[in-house]
């Protein structure tokens, strides 16, 4: 496929304020949180996943969800997130002020027990319940299927397992759905593979692709999904992120990097790399490390202590 038939425009959803906490053991103060998902909106960022509804014992970093979204008010031009993985989930975040809810559930059965106490068959039976909860609060959306690539627990995820995960989906009245690679085990092959069924089915309804760099091949992923022709990929700033769940778990790929990526080839995000990469600055000092995204050092270099 020639460069001139990718796509103009592709829409990052960021992801670093949940994913990319959640792995971190330094609790980030609320007011930490609302300063930095107030950076990365002002750097162009149009969707941000900002927490998770999830038990606060299981992802201490998540404890503050509420107080959080309360403390953000709405911010101009960003659509703001949260990750659900059950009923009680999405009737917290439905209390809240936030424009979508993420509703996800994970392929594999025993990464889904650990992750929400739930298999996959417990999981796709609650679904429908918990999409129908969302779409009655008046908010969009977002429905996701963890470890579609393959679980450390579990090994290969059957290809008829995700098209029954994604085809509930698209029944319940998603908005957007989400493929997750929660192990970074994906591969380019398997994700064009992968996305040639689930198109099918899809039809209109927008398809994100969650990656994570575990193994070092998180970028030719996305260009893998990009040459499929999707427009819409989920990104973390700095290369945060990881499942608690996962052993080996590494971080998403680099917000900063995939904006200049996607820029060197002609494609457009509107959002701004540097902001971002000084985003990142700014929460390393935090973090008390260096996340592994490539650009921030380039661009803020971190200072050598
Ligand atoms: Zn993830």
């Amino acid at each position: 496929m020639g460069l001139t038939s990718w796509p103009q425009k592709v829409v990052l959803v960021e992801v670093g304020p949940r994913d990319g906490l959640q792995m971190e053991g330094t609790f980030v103060s609320t007011q930490d949180k609302i300063k930095l998902i107030r950076y990365l909106a002002d750097a162009g960022l149009p969707v941000i996943q900002a927490t998770a509804f999830v038990h606060p014992r299981k992802v201490p970093q998540m404890a503050d969800a509420e107080e959080l979204l309360a403390g953000l008010g709405s911010l101009p031009g960003t659509l703001l997130s949260a990750l659900t993985l059950n009923q009680k989930g999405v009737e917290r975040a439905c209390r809240c002020k936030l424009d979508i809810i993420e509703v996800s559930i994970s392929a594999s059965d025993t990464h889904g027990i650990r992750n929400a106490g739930m298999d996959f068959r417990q999981a796709l039976a609650r679904l429908d319940s918990m999409v129908r909860t969302a779409i009655d609060c008046g908010r969009r959306v977002q429905a996701s299927l963890q470890c579609t690539f393959g679980c450390v627990y579990d090994g290969p995820v059957a290809i008829k397992r995700v098209i029954e995960a994604v085809k509930a989906m698209v029944d319940a009245g998603a908005d957007g759905i989400t493929l997750a690679d929660t192990t970074g085990m994906a591969d380019p092959l398997q994700i064009k593979k992968v996305l040639e069924m689930v198109l099918k089915i899809t039809g209109s309804i927008p398809l994100t692709l969650h990656l994570h760099d575990t193994r070092g091949l998180g970028m030719v992923n996305l260009l893998a999904g990009l040459e499929m022709g999707l427009t819409r990929f989920d990104t973390a700033f700095g290369g945060l992120g990881g499942c608690p769940f996962v052993p080996g778990a590494a971080g998403n790929v680099p917000t900063e990097d995939v904006v200049n990526f996607l820029s060197r080839l002609g494609i457009e995000t509107g959002i701004d790399v540097r902001k971002v990469a000084q985003c990142t600055g700014r929460m390393a000092g935090i973090l008390g490390h260096l996340p592994q995204g490539r650009l921030w050092r380039v661009l803020v270099p971190p200072m050598k202590s």
